[in-house]
């Protein structure tokens, strides 16, 4: 009998691999944010104008003179030189959820051949990467096809160190040559100053008088499967994909929960280590890590920080992770489900707006007049969800999530918003005009006596809501485990705008018609909720009952694909809330629909090409070979009694035939190529040919089930997700 060579090879490997690299480690008062060139950093090397400015700029986003970008240049130039630094690069987040770098030397050489070293404020502001190659939604003719990177003062830039030396990294924005954003970090900026101008206008008509610059916060949860590099070598699935495109169930997988918050195997413990020492050094706060629901499956939680810094070190996090993996023989999987049949991975984001004066406003507070913004700012929330559900179901869109939302797996593709019980009643009671009155007479309590002792973090916090209050933040626990998060902050910043901006508009026709504080802002929270109280449900949103109740009562949008979901971004009112609050022009919300949607398009293209070639080249001739050397082996015992008639080998043939029909069925479906719009195309990958894959799996999955192991190919569930 011929064994595959390849599997069980890659099994012993594992088996046999020597101990992996240790963390390298050092004391954290040693090691923290030393390669970062922060505020801290800055006030120990500039001038006192200089840092005085710089601090301002980080602080409130307000621009920088640029001959003060001469003189934080020169400083960060000799800074990261000490370090040993000898080049620099620009940073930036194109559309496509990828970090994106281009290296520069700060050498000079001169013509009598000695080599100074040179970085002025134009350099650090402004770098032209090209870049033209990136997906950019027809914004950039590839004939004008300059892009140019910019400066983020409000980033912190930083010492990055690889395998390839040291380089300083200066985190940036991607725009065109006539200005559009082709990158994520900008509709940041600008969704952050909306929501900033909106919250102003609330607060000031509330009668606070000193107000600083608002800001989102935002922590990341980050969940993330290791598996053992030998295996994932040996899984051209896994490499090109991201994802098994094949694999029977293993005998046990996740039903134990005996994985789950248990001990961390000691190999991934070192892993652990070495991954935070390095987000350390970068000034990352790394703060909670544990193992996940299923097996090989982990997670990684830093402390909130602003949402910009939050979403540059998010990716940064994503980078690091990889090729940490890497140097201890794993290969980490960030896709949204790497296996059929165990749980998937999500990032939830935690989010929250504040600001040095007034607190978090997503905090209840602890004086009635605290309060009474916070409802305020609770009940944007709620109008936002409500009147944008599409709009954030299609910020997680991506041809990994739609594994996960809306299948059988949390959360669901119907946006709601959980508020626990306790304040569901506070804004259902605020509905209802059951707000107990006060002694004065007249102005009413707002349910202030319930959220007064608010307990933060109900224990029966509800796990199957895609969007949830969790006591001072909300969570939105939708999103994909690869995905940028600076999507569904854009989003969630924005709808917040915009809701704040209906609240002001509100309150101050209320208080033009001499309405006490109270009074009116439960007069403007009773309308919010008569319009947009329908968005919050408490219960069980993996139920069928919630489904049909949803869709049908409430009206809200069960929204299951990509390709359903996409089309949402040029929504007539997305278009509009985006124009309105200056965070994406038309234009450019049209090129990211384009972009995404291509990528969409290419990737389930890239997934089923893939599918038909392992099925064909790998799978099916495995089978055959145990085929034929049984049939052998069976005629020759028939003497003894074998019979080929209850042997394995018919149900493998036929398994095997339906597996090449199946495929060739992939590939005539895969050669289809004119589609009249995009739309249509995106719902002939989300349907056919997705579903054309799962056929072509089920007959392998069928297979490996009944081929003799030595013949099997492909690693399989238990190796992948067990030896480690
Ligand atoms: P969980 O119980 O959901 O795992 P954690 O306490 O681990 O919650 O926090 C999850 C994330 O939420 C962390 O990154 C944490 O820093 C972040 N977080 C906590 N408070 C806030 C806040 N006010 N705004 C934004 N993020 C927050
Ligand atoms: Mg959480």
């Amino acid at each position: 009998m011929s064994a595959n060579p390849v599997r069980r090879q890659a099994i012993s490997d594992v088996i046999g691999r020597a101990t992996t690299a240790t963390a390298t480690g050092g004391p954290l008062s040693e090691i923290w944010a030393s390669d970062v060139f922060n505020l801290a950093t800055m006030e120990e090397c500039l001038s006192k104008h200089a840092f005085k400015e710089m601090k301002t700029t980080v602080q409130t986003g307000a621009p920088l003179d640029p001959a003060i970008a001469d003189v934080v240049a020169a400083a960060m130039k000799d800074w990261a030189l000490a370090k040993g630094v000898k080049f620099f690069s620009h940073i930036f987040f194109p559309m496509t959820n990828v970090t994106a770098e281009k290296h520069d030397g700060f050498i000079v050489t001169n013509p009598d051949g000695r080599a100074i070293t040179e970085f002025t404020g134009s350099l650090l502001i402004k770098g032209e990467p090209d870049g033209s190659s990136f997906p950019n939604g027809s914004l950039r003719m590839t004939d004008a096809a300059r892009g140019y990177t910019a400066w983020d003062p409000t980033s912190p830039a930083y010492v990055l160190r690889t395998a390839n030396g040291a380089t300083l990294m200066i985190p940036s924005v991607f725009l065109s040559w006539t200005g559009e954003s082709l990158d994520k970090k900008i509709p940041l900026l600008r969704s952050s100053d909306a929501m900033d101008r909106a919250a102003q206008r609330v607060l000031k008509l509330m009668g606070e008088t000193e107000i600083e610059t608002l800001r989102a916060s935002c922590g990341p949860e980050q969940e993330y499967f290791l598996v053992d590099a030998h295996f994932a070598n040996a899984r051209p699935d896994l490499l090109l994909t991201g994802r098994t495109l094949f694999g029977a169930p293993s005998p046990k997988g996740q039903e134990f929960d005996d994985h789950y918050f248990g001990a961390i195997p000691e190999r991934v413990q070192v892993f652990m280590q070495d991954f935070e020492d390095k987000l350390f050094r970068l000034g990352i706060p790394a703060k909670t890590h544990h193992n996940e629901v299923a097996p090989g499956q982990f997670e990684i939680a830093p402390q909130f920080e602003a949402a910009n810094v939050a979403a540059d070190h998010q990716q940064m996090m994503m980078t690091l992770m990889k090729s940490t993996a890497k140097d201890h023989g794993f290969v980490c999987l960030l896709h949204e489900k790497p296996f059929a049949g165990l749980n998937g991975s999500g990032k939830h984001v935690n989010w929250s707006v504040g600001n040095a004066t007034q607190g978090n406003l997503l905090d209840p507070g602890r004086t009635p007049h605290a309060n009474l913004n916070f409802l305020l700012f609770c009940g944007a929330v709620i109008r936002g969800v409500h009147l944008y559900g599409p709009l954030l179901r299609a910020v997680i869109a991506s041809v990994g999530n739609d594994h996960r939302l809306g299948a059988n797996e949390a959360p669901p593709a119907i946006l709601s918003l959980y508020l626990g019980d306790q304040l569901e009643a506070v804004f259902n009671d605020i509905k209802e005009g059951n707000t107990a009155e006060s002694n004065g007479g007249g102005v009413m309590d707002l349910g202030l006596a319930q959220i007064l002792p608010f307990t933060r973090d109900p224990g029966d916090r509800n796990r199957t809501s895609p969007f949830a209050f969790t006591g001072n933040r909300f969570e939105f626990r939708a999103v994909g485990s690869s995905q940028s998060i600076s999507g569904p902050l854009v989003a969630m910043n924005t709808m917040l705008a915009d809701s704040l901006d209906w609240i002001a508009d509100k309150l101050e026709v209320e208080f033009e018609a001499g309405k006490s504080e109270a009074e009116g802002v439960a007069a403007v929270l009773k309308e919010l909720m008569e319009l947009h109280g329908d968005v919050i449900f408490g219960g069980d949103g993996y139920s069928s009952d919630w489904h049909e109740a949803a869709v049908e009562e409430r009206g809200l949008r069960d929204i299951p694909t990509t390709a359903d979901a996409l089309p949402a971004l040029i929504d007539d009112d997305v278009v509009a809330l985006f124009e309105r609050t200056g965070v994406l022009s038309p234009v450019e919300l049209e090129s990211r629909y384009e972009v995404y949607s291509e990528q969409y398009i290419l990737s389930i293209g890239v997934e089923a090409k893939t599918t038909a070639e392992l099925a064909k080249t790998v799978l099916y001739p495995a089978a055959m070979s145990y085929v034929s050397d049984l049939v052998g082996t069976i005629s020759g015992a028939a003497s003894v009694g074998v019979e080929l008639e209850t042997s394995p080998v018919k149900m493998v043939a036929e398994e095997a035939n339906s597996l090449i029909a199946a495929v060739r069925e992939l590939e005539s479906a895969l050669s289809v190529g004119e589609f009249a719009t995009i739309e249509e195309h995106m719902q002939y990958c989300a349907g056919t040919l997705r579903e054309l894959m799962d056929r072509v799996r089920t007959h392998a999955d069928a297979l490996e089930a009944e081929v003799s192991d030595e013949y099997w190919p492909l690693p399989k569930y238990r190796e992948m997700l067990l030896i480690r």
